[in-house]
């Protein structure tokens, strides 16, 4: 779970356009471990299930680029064995130069959160429970917010923080001094048909001195 303190419900961030070539072909050999002739993915993109899966055309990159991986939220845990070995198998076979966790405006899970008793125990409550106790904390921050306003400002504080939490585990850390991973959060807008990026207010932009 990405949120380990409330206070990062108050994350002073921006949402920024993303370049169509914001994410270069692959800049190192493919590994020597893959079998395949085929081009080896060089982005893990991590996106929700319940996206229409149209998410990926916020970058040009071709699908045949990712290796995707999809959960309810998404929502990452170092508990989950499907993250850890998605993550595992990107970054230690594949080789990944780029992550990219990939929220949507309008996702019904993160905007539903379970809340009564009968939910709570139902295997989707449990994986969300966390969500849900961040949930009712935003809204209460955000009183007098319209709903879509605060739903949109949730997503995006969401997978920043999911960003933020993958640059602390150490394969992800190392991963990033040793060979220049990056790790990118985007929001993608069904409706718009493109995406946008989340950044951290203070944090170096692409293409500024
Ligand atoms: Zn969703």
């Amino acid at each position: 779970m990405p949120f380990s303190s409330p206070s990062l419900l108050s994350t002073p961030y921006t949402t920024l356009p993303i370049p169509r070539n914001l994410i270069p072909p692959r800049q190192s050999p493919s590994p020597s471990t893959t079998t395949t002739t085929s081009p080896t993915p060089h982005i893990l993109w991590i996106g929700c299930t319940t996206t229409p899966t149209t998410d990926t055309n916020a970058v040009t990159n071709p699908r045949a680029s990712m290796f995707i991986h999809r959960n309810l939220g998404p929502l990452l845990s170092a508990t989950d064995l499907s993250t850890q070995s998605a993550l595992e198998w990107s970054l230690n076979l594949l080789g990944v130069e780029h992550i990219v966790v990939c929220g949507h405006y309008g996702c019904s899970f993160l905007s539903t959160p379970s809340t009564s008793t009968e939910e709570q125990t139902t295997s989707w409550g449990v994986w969300g429970k966390d969500i849900a106790a961040f949930h009712a904390e935003h809204a209460r921050l955000r009183k007098g917010m319209g709903k879509e306003e605060e739903e949109k400002r949730f997503e995006e504080l969401y997978v920043l923080a999911e960003a933020e939490w993958l640059g602390r585990q150490e394969m992800v850390r190392k991963a990033v001094v040793e060979r220049g991973l990056r790790v990118w959060a985007f929001v993608w807008d069904e409706e718009r048909g493109e995406g946008v990026r989340v950044v951290r207010t203070g944090e170096k932009v692409d293409g500024e001195v």
